[in-house]
């Protein structure tokens, strides 16, 4: 099966870019995002995960009780997002901070984590396991200079720590573990995804295919480079909904339904 799981947070995209700026605090793109991926996954019924962060929770904690009545899976996407190069950064506390407010608003023990900039290592995973959660998809196993190496962790469910049952999701690489997600998906046109997707499936991986509910809305914004905007809105929409429409909505399932199955 595909989870199309998608990272709901502040657009502080300016601040990782190195920018003071007013939308770093902005959480309406990603609010307005979601209204039409709500709009997009209850006409194909079908159940994604949104991974969370505790500061958007806290600005639109409506919503987020919302996608999860819809029968969503809410995960956990930290708290402030500015993990990446964040000298200031506790690991442990921004973990903790971000499960028990997202836990607080949906009620319920999370299960699911996925790091800001999908900054996987060994100190996260042991803050998670320290939580209780039960996996985390934050391994991106590609090459990005200045992001990751990760071309020699494996591509598909593990455990990433011995005496541990916690379970690494990582997100969907290329054939040639080049990256899927988000602005690949704007850059290289959902085709190549769908590619991709049917490439993993044959090998038995479950696509886990990631971007923002941010790139659902047309960002103008002059502060960020161009592949943050590029082909953001309308034509991402479409996008998306080809991507559903080639599989068919019973190949889409959750990502806390991936970990579940391969569980002990
Ligand atoms: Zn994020």
């Amino acid at each position: 099966m595909i989870s199309l799981s998608i990272d709901a947070e502040q657009w502080n995209c300016p601040l990782l870019e190195g920018k003071d700026s007013e939308e770093n605090k902005n959480t309406s793109y990603s609010r307005e995002g979601n209204e039409i991926l709500r709009e997009i996954f209850g006409k194909h019924n079908i159940k994604s995960t949104f991974f969370v962060t505790g500061f958007f929770g806290e600005k639109e904690p409506s919503q987020i009780k919302q996608l999860h009545e819809d029968g969503h899976e809410i995960a956990c996407h930290g708290y402030h997002h500015f993990w990446r190069g964040n000298k200031d950064l506790n690991i442990k506390e921004d973990v903790s901070k971000s499960k028990d407010v997202i836990g607080n608003i949906v009620n319920k023990q999370i299960s699911g984590f996925r790091a800001p900039q999908l900054q996987y290592s060994d100190d996260l995973i042991n803050a998670l396991v320290d939580e209780g959660f039960l996996y985390d998809s934050s391994l991106n196993p590609t090459y990005i200079p200045g992001a990751y190496n990760n071309i020699s962790q494996p591509t598909n469910i593990h455990k990433p720590l011995s005496g541990s049952n916690i379970l690494e999701i990582p997100v969907a690489v290329s054939p040639f573990r080049l990256p899927t997600g988000w602005l690949f998906m704007r850059l290289l046109g959902i085709n190549r995804t769908i590619r991709c997707c049917k490439s993993l499936l044959k090998k038995g991986i479950a696509p886990v295919i990631y971007f923002h509910s941010w790139e659902l809305i047309k960002i103008n914004s002059t502060e960020v480079p161009f592949y943050y905007t590029y082909r953001t809105g309308m034509p991402f929409a479409k996008d998306i909904d080809k991507l559903i429409q080639a599989f068919g909505s019973s190949a889409f399932t959750t990502t806390q339904h991936l970990a579940l199955s391969k569980k002990d």
